[in-house]
């Protein structure tokens, strides 16, 4: 019993030693690199949250924004970011993604390109215990863990609101945003409630549907110069989808002699299409205040990261579970708004949107 005693006080005390050695390599190693590098865990090179964002196209003036205010907040909270655009490209937008799951990352962020093409890497992502945020699109068929986006039918409720305050009765065009993106669908659904009744009534008539591929403004200005020469140039309201594609139809209309007198939706508040605005050329935009958008992901994506739950209002089906949707206001902006909206908040100058008027038809600095 006694000799018993006296191996166990022995094992303790090696005990003891190895534990304390390896306390003291653990210290020493982070010491020298920033890193503990004990034992044979996957611990990171520091404590430092890794966020991976894949945003769908940084050519678009819009998700720069996005990529500055998230990137912006997440360093405030702590993490680091990872950012990658695909530039519109699907099949690089996945390879993108596949190449940010092998460095690393607590959290990853995506602005899909296409909404239905992208749960294999995400069930990729979940596989390895990493959660998706989908960032302003939704992502269908998998299991994402939170969607920050705006009120999208909303959105298409306000342009199409917007169009028929000016033009209550005629002939309207209807300009889709890109095909593979959810959300050109929930601006649809936004500008049929709106449209659909006045169309039974018999005062609207639908001249035209087409989508934009990529929501490219060049595509926009094909469709829009068909679109006239089909009608012979008969078209009284266009409703645009976003304000990339709004100027690439407003070009169509300006060479047929039609800008400003055809009245045309936006949406993004892009620079561009408030100058136009304030120019007369455009009708109306969607503010979507990005620095709101950004952050709040930025937030979420840390809680995710941190393993943490993310609680919300509202939740959307995307076909196959019932996603935590975090649901932001859109702002209408027509002439009258420009300074009280976009200016105010400081998303454009007064003197970038005012440039090309003339000083006696400005309205007053803020
Ligand atoms: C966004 C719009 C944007 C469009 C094109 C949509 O998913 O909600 O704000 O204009 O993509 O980038």
């Amino acid at each position: 019993m006694k000799k018993c005693k006296g191996f166990l006080g022995v094992l303790a005390v090696f005990v003891l030693l190895f534990v304390m050695a390896a306390c003291g390599q653990d210290a020493a190693s982070k010491n020298e690199n920033g890193a503990s590098q004990a034992g044979e865990t996957s611990e990171k090179a520091d404590d430092k949250l890794k966020i991976g964002l894949s945003v769908s196209d940084l050519t678009l003036e819009r998700w720069q924004h996005d990529r500055d205010f998230f990137v912006a907040k997440a360093e405030e909270l702590g993490a680091e970011v990872l950012v990658q655009s695909a530039n519109g490209d699907e099949a690089k937008q996945l390879s993108q993604i596949q190449n940010m799951l092998s460095q690393d990352i607590d959290a990853l962020v995506i602005i899909a390109i296409n909404s239905d093409a992208l749960s294999t890497v995400v069930d990729q992502a979940k596989a390895e215990g990493i959660p998706v945020l989908a960032y302003d699109r939704l992502i269908n068929g998998s299991e994402i863990d939170a969607y920050v986006s705006f009120d999208n039918v909303r959105v298409g409720e306000m342009q199409a609101e917007y169009l028929v305050e000016k033009v209550p009765k005629g002939k309207y065009f209807l300009m889709g945003g890109s095909p593979t993106d959810n959300n050109a669908k929930m601006f649809r659904e936004g500008q049929m409630n709106v449209l659909q009744p006045l169309i039974d009534k018999g005062d609207i008539e639908i001249v035209g549907d087409q989508w934009v591929k990529g929501w490219d403004a060049n595509e926009a200005l094909k469709i829009m110069e068909n679109a006239l020469t089909a009608n012979n140039n008969n078209i009284d309201a266009v409703v645009a989808s976003n304000d990339n594609t709004a100027g690439g139809a407003i070009q169509a209309l300006q060479a047929q002699g039609l800008a400003g007198k055809v009245v045309i939706s936006g949406q993004d508040a892009d620079l561009a299409a408030v100058q136009r605005i304030a120019e007369g050329t455009q009708t109306m935009t969607v503010y979507k205040p990005i620095k709101v958008i950004a952050e709040k992901s930025a937030e979420v994506a840390v809680q995710l990261a941190k393993g943490e739950k993310v609680t919300s209002d509202t939740t959307v089906n995307n076909g196959k579970v019932d996603v935590p949707y975090i649901k932001l206001d859109p702002i209408k902006v027509g002439k009258e708004n420009i300074v009280d909206t976009v200016i105010k908040d400081g998303f454009h100058s007064y003197d970038d949107v005012y440039k090309n008027v003339p000083e006696s038809e400005r309205p007053a600095r803020p």
